[in-house]
């Protein structure tokens, strides 16, 4: 059995989701949880029901908004007074900042963007996307530990019968060190929807949208179905949309419950992306596009006369 720790970060308050997939697919392992900052007992207790034995809530000056600096001394003396096999964070924008930094100081391995792992004999085996997911990397990790491991949002999913811990919470004074790069300012995007990654329900437009202002239709359905609207790589590039919103290969990973794609083809590089939504729905006007190949309700037609009429369909039938 391997000694890990996984780095839970927060976002709005809120663990990422991404931490409850590791801990999910860790079963087995003793594995502890840190974060910066502070977590309610409720947010604790969900961790040990994932298999967390103990939580570190790492305080200290300098900490309460994200620095690359402040975090990496932080957690690097935090992990020095311990002796974990493995360090295990999410690959979001902060995971892939940080890990990197981590694996410096530590003089230590790193295999990032990791999609699926076994743990055979104690010993981490990982794969990861090369070439924008032309073909798969079995990483194995050498030399000094901790060994440190990024792991893709949505890749592993959700374990249904996960070991619980006993999740012992413990308040832990760290010391930020010398920062001299500080982020000042966190402006969000405007939209106050779900990040995209943690999404119950994703409407995506592809390059059939064909203008920004078009997407307004998606808007509306996402605003009567709590979803949060998505994009094709082709909607991006064309300017319809910011990348933060491109789904597939090259943008974000998603799993919702419901995937309703809207004039996007299904391209092998988007598919990647969503492909394990529990529920996909695709509205294409091609009967051959291969969306509906994966798809398990497809709409034939034009999504500009089909969006709006599920709209209202929608609202009646949710009382909207
Ligand atoms: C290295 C690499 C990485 C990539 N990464 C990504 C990625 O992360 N995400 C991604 O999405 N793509 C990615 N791509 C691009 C991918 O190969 C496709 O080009 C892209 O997904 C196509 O987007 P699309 O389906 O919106 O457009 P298209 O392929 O042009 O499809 C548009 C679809 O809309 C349908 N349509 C047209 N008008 C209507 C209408 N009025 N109503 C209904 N349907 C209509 C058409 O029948 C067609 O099927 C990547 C490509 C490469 C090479």
């Amino acid at each position: 059995m391997s000694n890990i720790l996984v780095f839970t970060e927060l976002h709005d308050g809120h663990v990422k989701h991404v931490t409850l997939e590791i801990l999910g697919k860790l079963s087995g392992q003793s594995v502890d949880v840190a974060v910066i900052g502070d977590l309610s007992n409720d947010q604790i207790a969900e961790l040990a029901k994932y298999g967390a034995q103990n939580v570190h809530k790492l305080k200290g000056a300098q900490l309460d908004k994200y620095s690359p600096e402040g975090y990496a001394n932080a957690l690097t003396n935090f992990i020095k007074t311990k002796s974990y096999d493995y360090v295990f964070a999410g690959a979001t924008s902060m995971g892939k900042d940080l890990l990197p930094r981590l694996a410096t100081k530590f003089d230590a391995g790193l295999a990032s963007d990791v999609v699926n792992f076994t743990f055979e004999n104690g010993t981490f085996a990982g794969t990861r996307p090369l070439f924008a997911g032309k073909c798969l990397a079995k990483v194995e990790l050498n030399g000094p530990k901790p060994h440190f491991i990024s792991i893709r949002p949505n890749a592993l999913g959700m374990t249904t019968t996960p070991t619980s811990g006993s999740g012992a919470a413990h308040d832990v004074s760290v010391d930020a060190g010398t920062i001299r790069a500080m982020i000042k300012e966190i402006v969000k995007a405007a939209s106050t929807k779900v990040d995209l990654t943690e999404a119950n329900i994703i409407i995506t437009g592809g390059r059939a949208m064909k203008n920004a202002e078009n997407f307004k239709i998606l808007d509306q359905m996402a605003d009567v179905i709590g979803a949060t609207v998505g994009a094709s790589r082709a909607a991006v590039d064309s300017g319809f949309a910011p990348h933060s919103m491109q789904v597939g290969q090259t943008g974000k990973t998603v799993a919702p419950s419901l995937y309703i794609a809207c004039g996007v083809s299904g391209a092998i590089q988007h598919l990647a992306g969503m492909r394990t939504s529990k529920v996909i729905v695709a509205i294409n006007s091609d009967p051959d596009a291969p969306i509906f190949t994966k798809a398990d309700y497809g709409i034939v037609g034009d999504l500009f006369q089909i969006v709006p009429i599920m709209t209202e369909e929608f609202k009646k039938l949710l009382g909207r």
